[in-house]
């Protein structure tokens, strides 16, 4: 399958990466960010250059008008949407789960959980064939942390994340006799900005130790998973979370 596909998040990190190669893969792309506008450009030129349509979208997923307002942009600029990758997301430095704040909680909740589940509403409503949609597939994106438990550090985060893998295996049995497809993708650690976003740009060389192949992951690694669960070769695959990770957590 290729067609027309929205990333939030996709100004940056793994978003980027799958922007990028799904251009390459035949598909029109509309490139959701909240802050980067610039990094969000870049991504837009790149899948241009690949020869297909792109918009960029700017929407704090932790604001539901903004979530419903970035879907209606991209119908009325890009057309009707077959394909989501429900990326976005931020993490926060490590904390030990007594100390971790309502205000952190609160945030995360907000743009990981609530966020990410009121845009898996918006794709759903607009590909289930019951509401005249041409089915399709959503990938959301979950995280090792979710199987770990936040490790020793991360718990808000993980739990967000657990919370995702739920949402994902419901959303697939609901929505199969739709047409849709949903899977979510569990990436290990991931060199990206999202450690330095947190005030650690250290962690990714910290945790390396800790996984099986011996490296962090690229980016383009989890992109790579996500355009398969997203295409017509993943076309009996729903409810699937897919580890991309190393060998980490295993
Ligand atoms: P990243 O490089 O920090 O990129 C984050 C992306 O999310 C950016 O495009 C950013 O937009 C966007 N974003 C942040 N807050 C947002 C908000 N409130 N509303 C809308 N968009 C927002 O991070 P990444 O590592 O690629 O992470 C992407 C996803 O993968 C996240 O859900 C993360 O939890 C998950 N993940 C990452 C790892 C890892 O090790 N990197 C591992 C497992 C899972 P702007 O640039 O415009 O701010």
């Amino acid at each position: 399958m290729s067609g027309t596909l929205l990333v939030t998040g996709g100004s940056g990190g793994i978003g980027a990466a799958t922007c990028r190669l799904a251009a390459q893969r035949g598909y029109d792309v509309a490139i959701g960010f909240a802050d980067n506008a610039a990094a969000a450009s870049a991504v837009a030129e790149d899948v241009r250059k690949a020869g297909r349509r792109a918009v960029t979208v700017r929407a704090d997923v932790a604001d539901s008008d903004q979530v419903r307002a970035m879907f209606a942009q991209v119908d009325g600029e890009l057309g009707p949407l077959n394909a989501f990758f429900n990326n976005a997301g931020i993490l926060f430095a490590g904390t030990r789960f007594m100390d971790i704040g309502e205000a952190q909680l609160d945030r995360m909740i907000a743009i990981n959980f609530k966020g990410a589940y009121i845009a898996a509403q918006e794709a759903a409503r607009r590909l289930a064939k019951s509401r005249g949609g041409p089915g399709g597939a959503i990938v959301n994106m979950s995280s090792m942390l979710a199987k770990l438990g936040g490790g020793v550090e991360n718990n808000d985060y993980g739990a967000t994340k657990a919370a995702i893998e739920a949402m994902t295996i419901g959303m697939a049995k609901e929505l199969a006799s739709d047409g849709v497809r949903v899977n979510a993708v569990r990436p290990g650690l991931i060199d990206t900005e999202i450690h330095a976003r947190a005030g650690d740009p250290g962690r990714v060389g910290r945790l390396m130790g800790s996984v099986p192949l011996g490296r962090a992951g690229f980016p383009e690694d989890v992109a790579e998973a996500v355009l398969w669960l997203l295409s017509d070769q993943a076309a009996y695959t729903t409810g699937t979370i897919l580890d991309v990770a190393g060998g980490r957590g295993i």
